[in-house]
């Protein structure tokens, strides 16, 4: 899965997601990606969130619109990525370590979270001169 949140300059926020590359997908089987709510979500107020790897698990806990409405409750990107994570590792699932998200603002903050140290994600902006890689916070 490919995740990606756009912000423009007028404030308008869109997330896009990939379908699924997921390993073992058995025939009918969606995933989170085509889930709105799971795999993505936008509300250009708040910001937006999107979700790869386990999709179960983000389906089961509704994960982008988790993350975005710890956002409007008032955490940052990072902090939101981690509760959504935290929440989703209570389930029984023996691949939920490989769960991961990223999040972003109107106002430009971004954060990612994901089960497992070594991954990390991308940010561009008007004034990069190219990507700009972030490690993702990783749950303890
Ligand atoms: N989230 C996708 C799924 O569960 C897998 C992936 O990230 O490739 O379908």
């Amino acid at each position: 899965t490919i995740n990606i949140i756009a912000l423009d300059a007028s404030g308008e926020l869109v997330v896009g997601v990939s379908t699924s590359g997921y390993p073992w997908k058995y025939p009918g089987r969606i995933g989170d990606s085509a889930v709105p709510g799971a795999g993505n979500y936008a509300d250009a107020r708040y910001g937006g969130a999107a979700c790869t790897g386990r999709g179960e698990l983000s389906m089961r806990v509704l994960g982008a619109r988790g993350i975005v409405a710890d956002i409007a409750r008032g955490l940052d990107p990072s902090a939101a990525c981690l509760a959504m994570l935290a929440d989703a590792a209570t389930l029984p699932d023996e691949f939920r370590a490989e769960l991961r998200c990223l999040a972003l603002t109107p106002d430009g903050r971004h954060g990612a979270a994901a089960g497992q140290a070594g991954s990390y994600y991308v940010v561009m902006t008007e004034s990069s001169t190219g990507p700009e890689s972030h490690p993702r916070s990783v749950l303890s």
